[in-house]
């Protein structure tokens, strides 16, 4: 069975569960305030050890370079 991580909408506690291929988010609840409002989220392979900090906007630079 592959473990799917959780997000719970309702106290922002992110855990991961193991579980079938079938069960949905109304099969899931929070294991820390019981709520049933979690969504699922994909765990990252490529990229580990980074928080949750999508919001990353990078500025372009002008590229200087001359001959
Ligand atoms: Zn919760």
């Amino acid at each position: 069975m592959p473990i799917y991580e959780y997000i719970c909408k309702s106290c922002g506690e992110r855990f991961s569960l193991l579980q079938k291929v079938s069960a949905t988010e109304k099969d899931t609840t929070c294991p820390k305030c019981a709520s049933g409002e979690v969504k699922k989220v994909m765990s990252s392979f490529c990229c580990s050890g980074s928080d949750a900090g999508l919001l990353s906007s990078s500025s372009s630079h002008g590229f200087s370079g001359s001959g």
